[in-house]
């Protein structure tokens, strides 16, 4: 009896999450196993448009080919166990995955502006000083099911909660996207088609430390969505101090590439910048980022820092914000500051680690 359950265990483990086929895949699937091919079809939409979590709820499915897949696929769903909500309406959600690791999204409610924030990577490789995740180190990719799931259940949750839909997703939970370059393009196809939820692709924004070579390739695949550069320091020897991902992708790099992304998409790039207390927030610091904003049309977000416990930074004094950003002002950058938000669940974007 023991060794049937373990060899059940062991055949459950090997199968594959059905999420990471194509269509053409699960198609030559249906041909291989006699069944008519418009079943793949019939499959997909249930698992991109209806978020099935079994095959046992794909009702159109004759019995006996729901049986098929299910002996030969899993779908990874990924399950909410834990959430926290703010004083300020902020909704920190914490998601298990189906191999017992977990990442964080949260809802941001701005009066009918309804922001998911979601997670790309079970930790991040890049370290960056003063984040969170950061000092977790990467444990893998995510699928892109699972980047695509905590859309859903963050919609969901506006709806429950607030009774109003998603208006925007922006990719700065946990990991770098563009490390995760494939699934997470595919989850932006799901999340802007109409084979999934067909919101509209200026509503997401990805962000990204500023892996070069990447950003020219959103470029050269003509990815539609609007495009976020943690810069957060615009002299080379600081920015390298705090993101150790300057070493391999230099200021140069990164304007060479912007440039490019800019040359073919058109598209305004944002620049983030966190203001940290004496480490980045002095007028000449502000100069500097002047100087970087003037090569290709931007926008700037100053961000209020959140601190977290142990890495050694604080937020800029308001004395500091104001200086810095008057001085943007004066230099006609488009500047604006975005608050913390759910700072007494540790819930902004950026400041997501998992407390076991
Ligand atoms: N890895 C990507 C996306 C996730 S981080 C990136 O770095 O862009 C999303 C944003 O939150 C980044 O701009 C990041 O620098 C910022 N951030 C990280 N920690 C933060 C903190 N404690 N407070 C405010 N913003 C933070
Ligand atoms: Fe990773 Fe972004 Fe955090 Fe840097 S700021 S460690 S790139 S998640």
């Amino acid at each position: 009896m023991l060794l049937i359950s373990l060899l059940f265990r062991k055949r459950k483990e090997l199968k594959t999450d059905i999420r990471s086929l194509d269509l053409v895949d699960i198609k030559k699937f249906c041909q291989e196993n006699n069944m008519k091919p418009y079943v793949s079809n019939q499959v997909y939409s249930w698992l991109w448009n209806n978020f099935s979590s079994s095959f046992s709820q794909m009702s159109n499915l004759s019995k006996s080919n729901r049986e098929i897949f299910n002996e030969n696929f899993s779908i990874n769903k990924i399950t909410e166990d834990f959430e926290e909500r703010s004083d300020d309406g902020t909704i920190k959600m914490r998601f298990k995955l189906y191999d017992g690791n977990f990442v964080e999204g949260v809802l941001i409610p701005q009066n009918t502006r309804m922001t998911a924030c979601i997670s790309s990577q079970v930790g991040c490789s890049l370290s960056c000083k003063f984040c969170a995740t950061g000092t977790m180190g990467r444990t893998r990719n995510l699928s892109t099911g699972e980047i695509y799931d905590q859309v859903v259940a963050i919609a969901n949750k506006c709806k429950e909660v607030y009774n109003l839909p998603l208006t925007n997703i922006v990719y700065m939970g946990m990991g770098e996207p563009l490390l995760n370059y494939r699934n997470v393009i595919k989850s932006i196809h799901f999340i802007t088609s109409s084979e999934g939820l067909e919101m509209s692709y200026k509503r997401v924004t990805l962000s990204t430390s500023g892996i070069a070579k990447m950003i020219k390739r959103l470029a050269d695949d003509n990815v539609k969505v609007n495009l976020a550069l943690s810069l957060h320091a615009a002299s080379e020897e600081l920015r390298n101090s705090i993101m150790p991902i300057g070493g391999s992708n230099s200021l140069d790099d990164i304007r060479d590439a912007l440039k490019y992304y800019f040359s073919k998409t058109k598209r305004k790039v944002t620049y983030e910048y966190v203001l940290l207390n004496e480490v980045n927030d002095s007028i000449k610091d502000a100069e500097n980022l002047y100087k970087f904003t003037k090569h290709i049309p931007s926008k700037v977000n100053l961000i209020e820092y959140n601190t977290v416990d142990g890495l050694g930074f604080d937020r800029s004094s308001d004395k500091n914000t104001d200086l810095f950003m008057n001085y943007l002002d004066a230099k006609r950058v488009n500047v604006g500051l975005r608050r913390s938000r759910g700072k007494d669940i540790n819930a902004a974007c950026g400041q997501l680690a998992n407390k076991k």
